[in-house]
């Protein structure tokens, strides 16, 4: 599943290739990946003429900016163009003339014959066309729940403790909740709760203050670490130009059980917590 990572590459992608060209029209091959309007034919009329003017994230979720093409007016906002790729979404910047795969659902068609494809196996993938009058919260629900971004701010040692404190859940199970940290997900919070020495069952209420502080700089620096190396490899994660990243071949602890830990050479170990695998290496996490 694409993680911040993996969403915050396909953004700056996206803000290399996309902006400042006529979006020219589209095509919905498969209609409930339109989130919101409730009709295709809004959502199309919608983007229309017009361009992007940057592509932002906020968690998971990708926000495009739009404006109207011609007359180009940066300043005049028509809206925005919004995507959640779940679990197999991809976005591929291509020429109009490849072969369309079988698992295309949307397809929005720019100048000089390139198109942004939104290809999704699952089918869980979602798209969004926010008109300027309604607020981004009520046509994408889920942005409304969603915690501060490890990358804001608001990310600081007390946010975290006051998330944390007098919860009686693992640290892994909380670390995966969205509305703890927006954009973390299982690959990352291994990572991060080895890097921090916190075995993953540990109980939120069982963790000291100095410990959640380690735990807020790992989170950071994984997540620095995967963006700068493009995004994690795992089976289907591409980025626009369909390029796999290479994150998962330095990965701590991820996907690594019966391997040696690469600090003190123990045996990394699996547990399931929250029915999720959790990755951790009993000698170096506590
Ligand atoms: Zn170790």
């Amino acid at each position: 599943m694409p993680e911040l990572p993996e969403v915050e590459t396909v953004r700056r992608g996206l803000n290399q290739l996309t902006l400042n060209q006529e979006i020219t029209g589209g095509d919905v091959l498969l209609d409930r990946t339109i989130a919101y309007p409730f009709s295709v034919g809004e959502f199309i009329h919608g983007i229309k003429g017009n361009t992007i003017s940057t592509w932002h994230r906020r968690g998971k979720y990708l926000l495009a900016e739009l404006s109207p093409s011609s007359p180009p007016s940066p300043q005049s906002h028509t809206g925005y163009l919004g995507a959640h790729l779940r679990m197999t979404g991809q976005l591929l910047w291509l020429h109009r003339d490849e072969p369309l795969h079988k698992h295309t659902r949307v397809r929005l068609f720019f100048g000089d014959q390139q198109e942004l494809r939104f290809v999704d196996q699952r089918t869980f993938g979602q798209m969004w066309w926010v008109p300027p009058n309604v607020p981004v919260e009520t046509a994408m629900t889920g942005l409304a729940k969603l915690a501060v971004d490890p990358f804001s701010p608001e990310f600081t040692v007390d946010y975290l403790v006051q998330k944390l404190q007098n919860r009686r859940r693992p640290i892994k199970t909380a670390l995966l909740d969205q509305s703890v940290v927006a954009g973390l997900g299982n690959i990352y919070a291994d990572e991060a709760l080895f890097k921090s020495g916190i075995l993953p069952e540990t109980l939120c209420t069982n963790l000291e203050r100095s410990q959640i502080k380690l735990l807020r700089t790992a989170i950071i620096q994984v997540l620095e670490a995967s963006i700068a190396a493009g995004g994690t490899t795992f089976s289907n994660f591409l980025n626009v130009k369909g390029v796999n990243g290479n994150y998962g071949g330095v990965a701590l602890v991820y996907n690594r059980t019966g391997e040696p830990c690469r600090v003190c050479g123990n045996v990394i170990q699996r547990i399931k917590l929250g029915g999720r695998s959790s990755h951790f290496c009993p000698e170096c996490q506590h």
